[in-house]
């Protein structure tokens, strides 16, 4: 292994021709090169001391002036995944292509800023605990070394700042973040136990990046930070609110073993961890290499939360960046072979928040005489910042556009200009008919007691399981061992579904022989266990069944096999103090509870209750999964007559951005024969004579085929460009814009 090192290729390693896993050879390396700690390095002649990399002469000078001007950190641990890993070294070590001079100096700074508080939005702010971070990444947004060296702020500027949390009573969520805000302890410590004490904080969302790159931070004596970590997340819970800790990965070769390790201990904990991937250009844009990033990081306990397109645009960063369509399009790869449960939302985050790409923002047009910014549309109006950063106001990049919303200039390139999609235009006004209160109650009776989601998408000739995607099937409590080996004999297969007509609670016995049989599948890494009567009988959770389903819950290193239970809620009213209890207990033993939504015409399609929905299902702690606005068994029927109009889907996202947490936005759905699609990411509308017919960008034949060679499209159903196109009732369309 060292031999293969030394000669500085930075690439896996093979012995008797077979490459040592990477997970292996981490382990591996930990042995035979420990050490611990980070090191900042000044000159070029240190960085190959301790890297064990050589620096070509022909660079050296400019590699210096590189380290001067952006400062050079790394850890123990990434100096020795790099030496095995060119993605990693990639990351962190400096290169001359920082000298150029494209992008901006600074990105922007939060709309409010006193202090370490920043604020750009309203119901959450930023507390800016430290300014530096054990390893520096070349693609910060922070790498100048004037940022690096700033000073960091003192336990009583956290006080002022949870003062002004104090009394600002929209303020729900605290982002505590830096650099690494791991690294001041004393300001963490305050943060937690000031932050406690104040009644409408709901949610603190400790950021770091540490556990990819300086796991050590966590296990050095004896694992003590994340003893702390847990023992105030109880605290925490004890006053109503949660913890969450949000990290970063980029590419599959930073995982590791002790990554994965503090993640389940932190979500076997009740602590739910996310993950945020910046989209690097010739690093993780391919796709195969974000699918198994998330694979990995999901059958530890992670939720996969956002990917950030593009790559800071500032200074020394150009290498980094991909085109807008680029990173646009490796949904459609994402959505055809990841399981839905860890596919990210693709957003940008702009200098006035974040826009998720076709559902609450769009690119609109180039920016006349300057071909490096584009117009993209944001969810933000200049309303919402009156009441906390009136600043928004004087900027001279942003325009309001016709629907009352900003347009902001964005540097990037869009790539395809076929995506420069133009305004919205206004709405063509359509009566719609409210629900009575009856058939409300009818509709929500019948959600609970049919099944839902699609047939199969393919014939597994099998009664009791069906084929929903590449990567995942359903199946019914009463399966038995036919339906087991269509699973053990499809490596693609990383989801279980499990449904009963009686429910989950009580069919336990038959689903925990199902899932031993499971365990013993090793590309099988989640269970999701279809529980309606979570929603309307959430008693049946009794402690003797919590604690099963703890049982059942095996979030690990090795052949983890993951549960999650799968909710339907109509109605935010729905949502009770009950639930949200039972959700912390599921938490407590690592268990998810995410919740589906389907839109019903006149019932639930309007901004105002989505918003409702989204936000109480976050204060409960369920996870916001798929909001369906289309091709539900239920909503072919009741939406016949009671369309949803697809301009409302994006006023519903627009609102669920702008006014809830990011931590609360669903994916918008379409459910299809033929699999589910994003609504405008993944998929895209035909119209064909006034019918609504949609277009699943990220399924072709050879998909299909692949899963069944018999397989044959449905009645109906045609192709353009490769790609099914299937009719969609209950949806309508009211203009020829390509977003709603
Ligand atoms: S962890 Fe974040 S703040 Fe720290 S160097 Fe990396 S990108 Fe910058």
């Amino acid at each position: 292994i060292l031999s293969s090192i030394a000669d500085g290729e930075m690439k896996k390693i093979r012995l008797n021709q077979i490459e040592i896993p990477h997970l292996l050879l981490m382990a591996i390396l930990e042995q035979v090169l420990p050490g611990h700690g980070y090191i900042s390095i000044k000159d070029t002649h240190q960085l190959e001391t301790v890297t064990h990399l050589p620096v070509l002469e022909k660079d050296r000078e400019q590699l210096q002036q590189v380290m001067d001007t952006y400062p050079v950190r790394l850890s123990r641990h990434t100096i020795r995944q790099m030496l095995v890993s060119k993605d990693v070294a990639y990351q962190y070590l400096p290169f001359t292509e920082e000298l150029d001079s494209g992008g901006h100096t600074n990105t922007w700074i939060g709309q409010f800023h006193d202090g370490l508080l920043e604020q750009m939005y309203q119901n959450r702010v930023i507390f800016l605990l430290n300014m530096t971070c054990p390893v520096y990444c070349r693609f910060c947004f922070r790498k100048h070394k004037d940022s690096r060296n700033e000073q960091n702020p003192t336990v009583k500027d956290v006080e002022k700042a949870v003062q002004h949390v104090k009394d600002s009573l929209s303020v729900k969520e605290i982002v505590v973040t830096g650099g690494d805000p791991f690294m001041n302890r004393a300001n963490m410590a305050a943060t937690i136990d000031g932050l406690m004490q104040v009644d409408h904080v709901q949610t603190l969302r400790l950021a770091t990046r540490s556990i990819s790159y300086y796991p050590d931070l966590f296990l050095a004596k004896e694992g003590a930070y994340l003893k702390y970590l847990k023992q105030k997340s109880f605290e925490l819970q004890q006053h109503g609110k949660r913890m969450e800790v949000a990290t970063h990965f980029i590419h599959p070769d930073e995982v590791s073993p002790e990554s994965l390790d503090i993640i389940t201990d932190l979500v076997n904990n009740g602590i739910a961890v996310y993950v945020q991937t910046p989209f690097l250009s010739d690093c993780n844009d391919k796709g195969p290499e974000l699918v198994k990033l998330f694979s990995l990081l999901r059958g530890a306990g992670a939720e996969l939360h956002y990917i950030y397109i593009p790559c800071s645009p500032i200074h020394g960063n150009s290498i980094y960046w991909s085109s807008l369509s680029k990173g646009i399009g490796i949904a459609n790869y994402l959505r055809a072979h990841l399981s839905d449960r860890i596919i990210p939302r693709i957003c940008t985050a702009t200098p006035i928040g974040k826009m998720d790409w076709y559902t609450s923002g769009w690119a609109v047009e180039k920016v006349e005489g300057n071909d490096n910014f584009i117009w993209i549309r944001t969810p933000y109006t200049p309303d919402y910042f009156k009441s906390f950063a009136p600043l928004a106001n004087t900027l001279s990049n942003i325009r309001v556009n016709d629907e009352g919303t900003i347009d902001i200039q964005y540097m990037a390139q869009i790539g395809d200009e076929a995506l420069l999609h133009g305004p919205r235009p206004k709405r063509v006004v359509s009566k719609k008919i409210f629900a009575s209160t009856d058939d409300i109650k009818t509709l929500q009776y019948r959600l609970t007691h049919e099944r839902q989601t699609a047939p199969s998408i393919v014939d597994t000739g099998l009664e009791k399981l069906f084929r929903l995607h590449e990567t995942r099937v359903e199946m019914d409590a009463r399966a038995s061992e036919k339906e087991i080996d269509y699973i053990r004999s499809d490596d693609r297969i990383t989801d279980v579904i499990i449904a009963s007509s009686t429910d989950t609670t009580a069919s336990l016995f038959y689903i925990k022989q199902l899932i031993k049989s499971l365990k013993d599948i090793p590309h099988v890494n989640a269970v999701r266990l279809v529980s309606k009567k979570f929603n309307t009988a959430p008693e049946s959770y009794t402690r003797a069944v919590i604690n099963t389903l703890g049982e059942l819950n095996n979030l690990c290193v090795v052949n983890p096999l993951r549960l999650e239970i799968e909710t339907w809620f109509t109605l935010g009213s729905e949502i009770t103090d009950t639930h949200a209890k039972l959700v912390r207990r599921l938490n407590n033993k690592g268990i998810t509870v995410y919740g589906n939504t389907a839109l019903f015409g006149g019932v639930n399609d309007s901004d105002v209750q989505i918003h409702s929905l989204a936000y109480r299902m976050r204060k409960a702690g369920i996870e916001f999964h798929h909001l369906y606005v289309a091709g539900l068994a239920l909503q072919q029927k009741w939406n016949i007559d009671h369309p949803v109009d697809s301009y409302d889907v994006v006023d519903i996202a627009t609102k669920v951005r702008r006014e809830g947490s990011g931590r609360e936005i669903p994916r918008y759905m379409i459910s299809t024969p033929l699999g589910e699609v994003d609504y405008g990411l993944t998929s895209s509308f035909v119209n064909e004579n006034g019918q609504v017919k949609i277009k699943l960008d990220c399924f072709d034949l050879s998909y299909f085929k692949e899963l069944n060679e018999n397989f044959v499209l449905p009645d109906g159903i045609t192709t353009e460009n490769g790609s099914p196109v299937v009719p969609i009732q209950g949806l309508i369309k009211s203009n020829l814009f390509p977003v709603s």
